[in-house]
Formats: structure tokens, sequence, C-alpha cells
């Protein structure tokens, strides 16, 4: 019998069961694939946001946590040795208009609060970004912002958890789960079965069936957007100097430019809404829009993309914000669903929301 199970060994879920077990025995973590993180937490572009990247006009949660996260990672990743680049990024305004958006972000970023950012003239954005296209007028610095190695972190976050007692299921994916009295009987793909006293479903994309196996009425509707990158090797390295943001619309931080720990540079990532699973992959369509994009500011030397890849976003439906709740139905379990960008920003803080604040209640109780 378990005390606390966590489904999903993304980055998110492997964070709870490590903050979990720092407080309690019997923790499981169960994982449908042979690894942790290969899905959504590979697929992207493995930033540690700006808190000016994430306002509250996004979700109150959501920026919340992103900002906590980000200050999360800058005490833990240099005590775990997790690769980054961290020259921080350029939130670049290439005409008037952009000028006025940005105008609107700062002002914006002042009144949540936020003040690690540092507004750059022409000259200031050419002497750091040499390379950029000339119309670029202004821009702002963004010293927080850094890329990660995810699947690194992931690990030292696995290791961590398994230090303190937890245990990691791979293979071991949730195909059902019956609710009794004092808790759940869970079944898994290969054939076992366990019981828990508490549940959190952190299954991202698979958030919305995994609570359909404990719940009449799931409280949310999932969306996969996908977005697809290019990614340019070690050679072209030194073409940039920092992560490079375009004015973000309203739906996307948009198309960007992502120097990563290892040399190699992501190119993405775009947005687009997907109905299936064979819709996942690259498209030609894609290709062609993040260049159209990237080219408004600067042009990459294409000679050098090694690599093409997608990854499709946990979003929901008619909300922006996380959905992060006790479930109204059976209070032993969570719901931790709509963990799209910037989820890995957000995963240190979403996992104390989840001990501290869901959790310890019903824990004592
Ligand atoms: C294109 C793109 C760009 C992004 N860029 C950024 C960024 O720059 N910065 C940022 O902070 N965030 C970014 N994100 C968001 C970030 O990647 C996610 O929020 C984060 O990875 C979510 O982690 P997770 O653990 O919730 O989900 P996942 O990593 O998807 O993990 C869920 C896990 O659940 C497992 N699972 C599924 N079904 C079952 C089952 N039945 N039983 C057991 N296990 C199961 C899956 O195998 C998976 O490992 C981006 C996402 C995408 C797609």
């Amino acid at each position: 019998m378990y005390r606390i199970t966590v489904i999903g060994g993304g980055i998110v879920g492997t964070y709870i069961a490590m903050e979990l077990a720092k407080q309690h025995k019997d923790v499981l973590l169960v994982e449908k694939e042979g690894e942790l993180s290969q899905v959504q937490t590979i697929h992207n572009s493995a930033l540690v946001h700006s808190p000016v990247m994430v306002p509250k006009k996004k979700g109150v949660l959501k920026a919340q946590l992103a900002w906590e996260g980000n200050r999360a990672y800058q005490e833990m990743a240099p005590k775990w040795h997790i690769p980054v680049f961290q020259n921080g990024g350029l939130l670049l305004a290439g005409n008037v208009d952009e000028e006025a958006m940005l105008e609107r972000i700062i002002a914006e970023a002042k009144a949540d609060g936020i003040t690690a950012f540092e507004r750059l003239s022409q000259k200031e954005i050419r002497k750091r970004e040499p390379g950029l296209r000339p119309h670029i007028r202004s821009g702002l610095l963004l010293p927080s912002a850094f890329s990660a190695d995810t699947t690194a972190l992931t690990k030292a976050v696995a290791k961590e958890a398994v230090n303190r007692g937890a245990e990691i299921r791979r293979r071991s994916g949730v195909t059902a789960i019956e609710t009794g009295n004092d808790g759940f009987t869970v079944y898994t793909e290969d054939g076992g079965q366990f019981q828990t006293t508490f549940l959190v479903n952190a299954a991202g994309l698979a958030s919305e069936t995994i609570a359909s196996m404990v719940e009449h009425h799931v409280p949310y509707r999932s969306r996969a957007v996908k977005g697809e990158y290019l990614v340019l090797g070690r050679h072209a390295k030194d073409w940039f100097q920092h992560i490079l943001y375009p004015i973000p619309t309203h739906e996307t931080k948009g198309v960007l430019v992502i120097p990563q720990p290892d040399g190699t540079t992501r190119l993405g990532p775009t947005s687009t809404e997907i109905h299936r699973t064979d819709q996942a992959g690259m498209t030609v369509e894609g290709e062609r829009l993040i260049k159209q994009e990237i080219e408004r500011f600067i042009q990459p030397p294409y000679e050098h993309v090694v690599n093409k890849y997608a990854g499709v976003r946990s979003s929901l439906h008619e909300q922006d914000d996380f959905y992060i709740a006790r479930s109204k139905e059976c209070d032993n379990f969570i719901h931790v669903a709509g963990i799209d960008s910037p989820g890995v920003t957000a995963a240190p803080a979403i996992a104390r929301y989840v001990s501290e604040t869901l959790l310890a209640p019903v824990l004592k109780s």
C-alpha cells in the first residue's frame, strides 16, 4: 500500500514525487515510458522563462508558480550541476508599433512587481547581438532567462526523489483506477496492480483520460497544441549570444532563437492546435513559418540545421491558467492539468503547491 502515488514522470510529476518524499514515506512515481521526461519535457524550448514573459493576465496561478520556479532554479542549477546557457534573453522591437507593445509589456511587468529587466537602446542591443537586422529599434534585456538541459534536470530530480525514499516505476502506464473507501486500486499495462491512499495526476497530455478513470465530470477539457523546431548544430554556436524573443502575441511567446547548454540552437516553436496523434510531427508549413518569423530579426545559418522536431503542449480549452486543484468529487485525488508553457519553469513551485497547499491539509486530517 502506497501513501501517495504520482502518475506521470515528466519534469512536473518527478518534481512532485521528490517534494512529497521530503516529508512522507511510501511515495511512488509511475511512468508509462521506459525513461522519464520523454514527452513534453524534452520536446520543448528548454527555457526557464523570465517572469516578464509570464504576465498575470495569462493566469494568476501560472504566473505566480513560474516566478517562484525561476527563483528556485537559480539556486538549484549550480548546486545540482545542471548544464545551463545563462547569457540572458533579449526581447526585440522591430518597428514603432512593437516599441509601443514593448512599453506596455514593461508597464505590465512593473504593475506585477517585476523589476528584473533592463531597457536597451538600438546601440546597446547591436553591441550585444551584432548580427541582428538593422531595423531592430530597441529591446529589453531579461537577465533571469536561461535554457537548461531538461533531461539532466529530470534525472537529478529523480535521483533526489529516490535518495529521499521515493520509488519510481517505469514502463508502468496506468490503464484503470478503482476508487474505494480508503483510496484507490491502480492497474498498469504491465499487468500489475497496487493500492494507494492519494493520487496525483500529472500525466500531461493524458491527464483528462486519467481523471476520467476517477471522476464522472472532469472539470477541464484538454487541448493539444503542437510546436515545431529546427535545430542548428554546434558549428553555429557563436552566431547568437542570447536567447532572442520577438514581441509576444496574446496566444504565444512567438518563434524564438534559443541557444542550448550543449552548443546547439533551437529555432521555434510554432503553435498549431492538433486533433490526432498523426498530426504531431514536423511539417513543411511549420518549417516555412519558423524561417519567416526568425528572419524578421536575424538571418540564421541554415546550412547548420542538424535536426527538426515537434512537441505537443498540454493546454486546456477556455482557460489559459494551469488547473491544479483537489478533485471536487474525491478529496484524495489531485489534478495537475493544463501544464503547458512555462511548465518546466514552474515545476519546482508546482511541486511545493501540491505538497503544501493541496495535500498537507488532507494528509494531516
Ligand atoms: C513546443 C513546446 C515548447 C515549450 N517550451 C517551454 C519552455 O521553453 N519553458 C517552459 O517552462 N515550458 C515549456 N513548455 C512546457 C513544458 O515542456 C511542459 O509544461 C512540461 O514539460 C510539462 O511537464 P509534465 O511533467 O507536466 O508533462 P510531460 O513531460 O508530458 O510528462 C507527462 C508524463 O506522463 C506520462 N504518462 C502519460 N500517460 C500515462 C499513464 N497512463 N500512466 C503513467 N504515465 C503516463 C507520459 O509518458 C509523460 O512522461 C513547452 C512545451 C512545448 C510542447
